[in-house]
């Protein structure tokens, strides 16, 4: 079968992983995907017997059903209740009609690479190993971003890739260096990100995976020093020509910054809407991740304007009525692209759409900075300012994100037994797949949310743990940890920003 094949065209990229799915696992020469589960008889009570008419060779009968998964950093029904009511969410509203939606718990500390690995391995950070911003690589002169190198757990997508199921992964957090997958990684590092500038983020190898997928995505990179999509900013609120030349100068990303920060999330994120337009369009892989980042920065940086009856102290009335709107325009432009998205794939596709963690007031208002500190992102440096600037985070993570299904075999309307966690999502996803779910993932599937006919057709099965499939391998070539890799391609990614302090 086609599963198996896949497999031997991944074993030809083993050297290179971080994560394997090595058919090793299996034993060689299986001619089927059925591949025999050397642990089931010794599986224990914990594995649910499944009707006895239905084969369970390692759980791997894949459903067919297709799954997308959207990622939105930060989205919370707090801001999308009020637009919903108002008509202004169509997109959403309509998945929300066909399926269920509910509040998804987060985990603390809410730090965004960790939550996002948990929503894509199902297990807890400290099993996963992304445990904070910085990489263990990391040096105090010398911070480094997460990379997947510094995972220590199968991700969905290696999951998936050892059963031969197809698979795409678009700018999910901690996806470089990209892992060879039944399908494509266009990971965390092509777009031009503000963590790259603040943080030595900026790699040239593995951004992709096939590697040579760059080559032909490099020009739906959107570059916000040299392309900025003015216009799609400006549309965002009502900017004075002021507040437009501070956007437009923005030539690197200061934490908490309003401007710089909105037009690097914002160009970061519409990098990935192209990608995943025009990747998903040509093909639609049985699941599909696609990261939207840019509702976070905005939320950050704007809260005050948003929400100023939230804050204490004075906000200016002006300011608010005219930029306000900037958080709600985030929501609404993510249900215009997800209107030119979804239609991509088949109409029994499941989608799932998901958030790291909401949002709420800090109470704090943006005061004037003349240096600005990066130890609010994790990295110790500091950055001196030839002119003020407003600098604050008048917005802060809150523990409960969002969770919205629709689709398939979804069910519409479901009261969950148990608040959903972010735990939840990677055996959710995999029980839609009909694939087995590992032992030791602590989450649970939300199966009050799937048709019963379809869980009898594909009755959940649980394998020990991924880590039998998916082998951790060291990469044979070394990939690179500091800058003396930068090539013209980097340059021509527009990744020529070495960022503020260095
Ligand atoms: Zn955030």
């Amino acid at each position: 079968m086609s599963a198996l094949a896949s497999l031997r065209v991944s074993a030809l990229f083993l050297g290179a992983l971080s994560w394997a799915c090595s058919p090793a696992a299996d034993a060689p020469g299986q001619g089927s995907a059925a591949v025999p589960d050397g642990q089931a008889g010794a599986a224990g009570p914990a594995a649910p017997a499944g009707p006895a008419s239905t084969p369970r060779p390692n759980g791997a009968s894949p459903s067919g059903l297709k799954v997308v998964v959207v990622g939105i950093d930060g989205a919370t029904w707090v801001v999308m209740d009020p637009l919903l009511a108002g008509g202004e969410l169509p997109t959403f509203a309509s998945l929300i009609a066909r399926g269920t939606r509910a509040p998804l718990e987060s985990q603390k500390p809410i730090l965004s690479p960790c939550v996002w690995t948990t929503i894509a391995t199902g297990k807890h950070r400290e099993d996963h190993g992304i445990t904070r911003f910085r990489s263990t690589h990391s040096t105090a002169d010398k911070p480094k971003l997460m990379a997947t190198t510094d995972r220590t757990a199968p991700a969905i997508w290696n999951m998936v890739t050892s059963f031969g199921v197809g698979v795409g992964v678009i700018g999910w957090w901690v996806t470089w260096p990209a892992e060879a997958v039944e399908g494509f990684v266009v990971s965390d590092r092509v777009a031009y990100s503000r963590w790259s500038s603040w943080t030595d983020g900026k790699q040239d190898r593995r951004l992709t995976h096939p590697e040579a997928l760059i080559e032909k995505l490099k020009d739906l990179v959107v570059d916000p020093v040299k392309a900025p999509p003015a216009d799609e900013i400006f549309a965002l609120a009502d900017f004075t020509e002021h507040e437009q030349k501070q956007i437009l100068d923005a030539d690197h990303p200061i934490p908490f910054h309003a401007p710089s920060v909105l037009k690097f999330g914002f160009c970061e994120q519409r990098t990935y809407e192209k990608i995943g337009l025009e990747l998903f369009s040509r093909s639609q892989p049985s699941l599909s991740l696609l990261f939207l980042v840019a509702v976070d920065p905005i939320s950050h940086t704007y809260w005050h304007l948003y929400r100023p009856s939230e804050f204490q102290g004075h906000v200016d009335p002006d300011e608010a009525r005219r930029i306000g709107r900037i958080v709600p325009s985030i929501y609404k432009h993510n249900d215009t692209y997800l209107a030119e998205l979804l239609p991509k794939f088949d109409a029994n596709t499941v989608v799932l759409v998901v958030s790291d963690h909401g949002f709420k007031a800090s109470g704090k208002l943006p005061g004037l900075e003349t240096r600005v500190d990066y130890k609010a992102v994790g990295i110790e440096r500091a950055e001196e300012l030839d002119d003020p600037v407003n600098v604050g985070q008048s917005g802060i993570h809150e523990l409960d994100g969002i969770f919205l299904a629709a689709g398939g075999p979804i069910l519409k309307g479901v009261t969950l037994k148990r608040k959903a966690s972010v735990l939840d999502v990677t055996p959710t996803v995999l029980a839609l797949l009909g694939l087995p779910i590992g032992k030791d993932m602590p989450g649970r599937v939300l199966d009050e949310l799937i048709d019963p006919a379809f869980l009898a057709q594909h009755p959940v099965t649980y394998i020990d743990a991924y880590e039998e499939r998916c082998k951790p391998t060291a990469f044979d070539e070394p990939v690179e940890f500091d800058d003396s890799g930068r090539t013209e391609l980097l340059n021509s990614l527009g990744y020529t920003d070495v960022g503020g302090g260095k």
